[in-house]
Protein backbone atom coordinates (compact mmCIF):
# COMPACT_ATOMS: atom_id res chain seq x y z
CA UNK A 1 0.00 0.00 0.00
CA UNK A 2 1.25 3.26 -0.96
CA UNK A 3 1.92 5.98 2.24
CA UNK A 4 -0.39 8.29 1.05
CA UNK A 5 -3.02 9.36 -1.37
CA UNK A 6 -2.53 12.13 -3.93
CA UNK A 7 -4.87 14.68 -4.44
CA UNK A 8 -7.00 15.16 -7.71
CA UNK A 9 -6.72 19.24 -8.90
CA UNK A 10 -9.31 20.54 -12.17
CA UNK A 11 -7.48 23.21 -14.28
CA UNK A 12 -9.95 24.90 -16.45
CA UNK A 13 -9.70 28.05 -18.40
CA UNK A 14 -10.78 29.66 -21.81
CA UNK A 15 -8.55 28.90 -24.45
CA UNK A 16 -6.18 31.82 -24.76
CA UNK A 17 -5.20 32.14 -21.03
CA UNK A 18 -2.08 30.22 -21.05
CA UNK A 19 -3.62 26.78 -19.35
CA UNK A 20 -1.26 24.74 -20.70
CA UNK A 21 1.93 25.99 -20.85
CA UNK A 22 1.48 26.87 -17.06
CA UNK A 23 0.81 23.25 -16.61
CA UNK A 24 3.71 22.05 -18.35
CA UNK A 25 6.14 23.96 -16.57
CA UNK A 26 4.21 23.24 -13.67
CA UNK A 27 4.65 19.74 -14.20
CA UNK A 28 8.63 20.30 -15.14
CA UNK A 29 9.15 21.38 -11.71
CA UNK A 30 7.14 19.32 -9.60
CA UNK A 31 7.96 15.20 -10.10
CA UNK A 32 5.06 14.19 -7.50
CA UNK A 33 2.28 15.84 -9.94
CA UNK A 34 0.67 14.42 -12.96
CA UNK A 35 -1.17 15.28 -15.80
CA UNK A 36 -4.09 13.65 -17.11
CA UNK A 37 -4.21 12.42 -21.03
CA UNK A 38 -7.65 12.66 -22.11
CA UNK A 39 -9.18 10.86 -24.96
CA UNK A 40 -10.89 13.03 -27.86
CA UNK A 41 -12.29 12.98 -31.26
CA UNK A 42 -10.67 15.99 -32.54
CA UNK A 43 -8.06 15.95 -34.97
CA UNK A 44 -4.46 15.74 -34.19
CA UNK A 45 -2.80 19.48 -34.40
CA UNK A 46 0.62 20.14 -36.06
CA UNK A 47 3.09 19.67 -33.28
CA UNK A 48 0.56 17.23 -31.26
CA UNK A 49 1.76 13.31 -30.15
CA UNK A 50 -0.95 10.82 -29.73
CA UNK A 51 -0.68 9.15 -26.47
CA UNK A 52 1.31 12.73 -25.05
CA UNK A 53 -1.14 15.62 -25.75
CA UNK A 54 -4.45 13.33 -25.94
CA UNK A 55 -5.14 9.36 -27.13
CA UNK A 56 -6.48 10.41 -30.59
CA UNK A 57 -10.11 8.29 -31.58
CA UNK A 58 -12.75 8.03 -33.62
CA UNK A 59 -16.00 8.89 -32.52
CA UNK A 60 -17.37 5.30 -32.51
CA UNK A 61 -14.01 3.87 -30.46
CA UNK A 62 -14.98 6.72 -27.78
CA UNK A 63 -18.62 5.98 -27.89
CA UNK A 64 -17.61 2.26 -27.06
CA UNK A 65 -15.16 3.57 -24.40
CA UNK A 66 -18.29 5.35 -22.86
CA UNK A 67 -21.03 2.54 -22.97
CA UNK A 68 -18.24 0.75 -20.80
CA UNK A 69 -17.86 2.87 -17.93
CA UNK A 70 -14.26 3.95 -18.61
CA UNK A 71 -15.04 8.03 -18.20
CA UNK A 72 -15.03 9.53 -15.31
CA UNK A 73 -16.28 12.09 -16.67
CA UNK A 74 -16.84 13.53 -20.28
CA UNK A 75 -17.67 16.15 -22.58
CA UNK A 76 -18.52 17.35 -25.97
CA UNK A 77 -16.66 20.92 -26.54
CA UNK A 78 -16.79 23.00 -29.95
CA UNK A 79 -18.22 19.47 -31.33
CA UNK A 80 -15.14 16.96 -30.15
CA UNK A 81 -15.79 14.84 -27.45
CA UNK A 82 -13.67 14.60 -24.74
CA UNK A 83 -13.10 11.88 -21.77
CA UNK A 84 -11.21 11.17 -18.56
CA UNK A 85 -9.92 7.67 -17.93
CA UNK A 86 -11.13 6.86 -14.68
CA UNK A 87 -8.98 3.65 -14.42
CA UNK A 88 -5.60 5.61 -14.95
CA UNK A 89 -6.83 8.64 -12.43
CA UNK A 90 -7.38 6.18 -9.71
CA UNK A 91 -4.07 4.40 -10.08
CA UNK A 92 -1.97 7.96 -10.23
CA UNK A 93 -3.43 8.76 -7.60
CA UNK A 94 -3.55 5.20 -5.34
CA UNK A 95 0.75 5.31 -6.32
CA UNK A 96 0.16 9.05 -4.57
CA UNK A 97 0.94 11.45 -6.59
CA UNK A 98 -1.36 14.66 -7.21
CA UNK A 99 -3.02 14.78 -10.70
CA UNK A 100 -4.06 17.17 -12.82
CA UNK A 101 -7.10 17.15 -15.12
CA UNK A 102 -7.18 19.61 -17.94
CA UNK A 103 -10.72 19.68 -18.77
CA UNK A 104 -13.94 22.54 -19.41
CA UNK A 105 -16.47 23.67 -16.78
CA UNK A 106 -19.05 20.80 -17.81
CA UNK A 107 -15.99 17.85 -16.80
CA UNK A 108 -15.49 19.81 -13.84
CA UNK A 109 -19.16 20.06 -12.51
CA UNK A 110 -19.06 15.92 -12.96
CA UNK A 111 -16.19 16.06 -11.03
CA UNK A 112 -16.86 17.82 -8.06
CA UNK A 113 -19.93 15.26 -7.97
CA UNK A 114 -18.05 12.46 -7.87
CA UNK A 115 -14.86 13.39 -5.54
CA UNK A 116 -16.28 16.52 -3.69
CA UNK A 117 -12.58 16.29 -2.21
CA UNK A 118 -10.65 17.44 -5.52
CA UNK A 119 -9.57 20.88 -5.44
CA UNK A 120 -10.39 23.57 -8.48
CA UNK A 121 -8.45 25.93 -10.39
CA UNK A 122 -9.84 28.47 -13.24
CA UNK A 123 -6.67 30.50 -15.05
CA UNK A 124 -7.92 34.09 -16.44
CA UNK A 125 -6.17 36.34 -18.85
CA UNK A 126 -4.94 40.16 -17.93
CA UNK A 127 -7.49 41.54 -20.25
CA UNK A 128 -10.03 41.50 -22.75
CA UNK A 129 -7.77 43.09 -25.15
CA UNK A 130 -4.78 40.60 -24.09
CA UNK A 131 -6.92 37.35 -24.94
CA UNK A 132 -7.89 38.63 -27.96
CA UNK A 133 -4.90 39.17 -28.74
CA UNK A 134 -4.08 35.64 -27.85
CA UNK A 135 -6.97 34.27 -29.83
CA UNK A 136 -5.63 35.74 -33.04
CA UNK A 137 -2.91 33.52 -35.08
CA UNK A 138 -0.59 35.35 -37.07
CA UNK A 139 -3.69 38.06 -38.15
CA UNK A 140 -4.61 34.96 -40.50
CA UNK A 141 -7.99 34.24 -39.30
CA UNK A 142 -11.52 36.93 -40.11
CA UNK A 143 -13.01 38.80 -37.36
CA UNK A 144 -16.18 36.50 -37.21
CA UNK A 145 -13.44 33.77 -36.40
CA UNK A 146 -11.82 35.81 -33.70
CA UNK A 147 -15.16 36.98 -32.65
CA UNK A 148 -16.57 32.97 -31.90
CA UNK A 149 -13.73 32.18 -29.89
CA UNK A 150 -14.34 35.26 -27.73
CA UNK A 151 -17.72 34.19 -26.94
CA UNK A 152 -16.78 30.66 -26.38
CA UNK A 153 -13.79 32.07 -23.81
CA UNK A 154 -16.44 34.29 -22.57
CA UNK A 155 -18.81 31.65 -21.99
CA UNK A 156 -15.97 29.08 -20.38
CA UNK A 157 -15.05 32.17 -18.29
CA UNK A 158 -19.16 32.78 -16.82
CA UNK A 159 -18.16 29.26 -14.97
CA UNK A 160 -15.14 30.93 -13.14
CA UNK A 161 -17.17 31.17 -9.45
CA UNK A 162 -17.55 27.53 -9.75
CA UNK A 163 -13.84 27.01 -8.66
CA UNK A 164 -11.77 27.08 -5.54
CA UNK A 165 -8.66 29.44 -7.12
CA UNK A 166 -8.57 31.70 -9.28
CA UNK A 167 -5.01 32.48 -10.77
CA UNK A 168 -4.60 35.63 -13.49
CA UNK A 169 -1.81 34.86 -16.24
CA UNK A 170 -0.90 38.23 -16.67
CA UNK A 171 2.95 37.41 -15.83
CA UNK A 172 4.02 33.95 -16.65
CA UNK A 173 6.88 33.46 -13.76
CA UNK A 174 4.14 35.14 -11.21
CA UNK A 175 1.26 32.61 -12.59
CA UNK A 176 3.23 29.42 -12.04
CA UNK A 177 4.22 30.91 -8.50
CA UNK A 178 0.58 31.22 -7.88
CA UNK A 179 -0.25 27.70 -9.02
CA UNK A 180 2.93 25.76 -7.29
CA UNK A 181 1.78 27.68 -3.85
CA UNK A 182 -1.52 26.08 -4.61
CA UNK A 183 -0.14 22.69 -4.50
CA UNK A 184 2.26 23.09 -2.12
CA UNK A 185 -0.42 24.76 0.75
CA UNK A 186 -2.72 21.66 0.02
CA UNK A 187 0.51 19.41 0.43
CA UNK A 188 0.96 21.20 3.92
CA UNK A 189 -2.85 20.34 5.05
CA UNK A 190 -3.11 18.40 7.94
CA UNK A 191 -4.58 15.05 7.20
CA UNK A 192 -2.51 14.94 4.12
CA UNK A 193 0.79 15.45 6.19
CA UNK A 194 -0.67 13.02 9.25
CA UNK A 195 -0.93 10.19 6.49
CA UNK A 196 3.16 11.11 5.20
CA UNK A 197 4.63 11.63 8.72
CA UNK A 198 2.59 8.84 10.51
CA UNK A 199 5.79 7.48 11.75
CA UNK A 200 7.22 10.43 12.92
CA UNK A 201 4.09 11.67 14.73
CA UNK A 202 3.58 8.28 16.54
CA UNK A 203 7.32 8.59 17.63
CA UNK A 204 6.59 12.02 18.98
CA UNK A 205 3.37 11.50 20.97
CA UNK A 206 5.16 8.18 22.41
P1 LIG B 1 -8.36 21.58 -27.09
O1 LIG B 1 -9.07 20.75 -28.12
O2 LIG B 1 -8.15 22.99 -27.54
O3 LIG B 1 -7.09 20.92 -26.62
O4 LIG B 1 -9.31 21.66 -25.82
C1 LIG B 1 -10.59 22.22 -25.92
C2 LIG B 1 -11.26 22.21 -24.54
O5 LIG B 1 -11.52 20.87 -24.13
C3 LIG B 1 -10.43 22.84 -23.43
O6 LIG B 1 -11.28 23.64 -22.64
C4 LIG B 1 -9.95 21.65 -22.63
O7 LIG B 1 -9.74 21.96 -21.28
C5 LIG B 1 -11.13 20.72 -22.78
N1 LIG B 1 -10.77 19.32 -22.50
C6 LIG B 1 -9.63 18.66 -22.83
N2 LIG B 1 -9.66 17.40 -22.38
C7 LIG B 1 -10.85 17.25 -21.74
C8 LIG B 1 -11.49 16.16 -21.05
O8 LIG B 1 -10.96 15.05 -20.92
N3 LIG B 1 -12.71 16.41 -20.52
C9 LIG B 1 -13.34 17.61 -20.64
N4 LIG B 1 -14.54 17.75 -20.06
N5 LIG B 1 -12.78 18.65 -21.28
C10 LIG B 1 -11.56 18.47 -21.83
Amino acid sequence: MSASTGTLYIVSAPSGAGKTSLVKALLDAQPQVRVSVSHTTRGIRPGEVDGVNYHFVSREDFLDRLKRNEFLEHAEVFGNLYGTSQRWVEQTLADGYDLILEIDWQGAQQVRRLMPQAKSIFILPPSAEALRQRLTHRGQDSEDVIDTRMREAVNEMTHYVEYDYLVINDDFTHALADLQAIFRANRLLQPAQQQRFGALLEQLLA
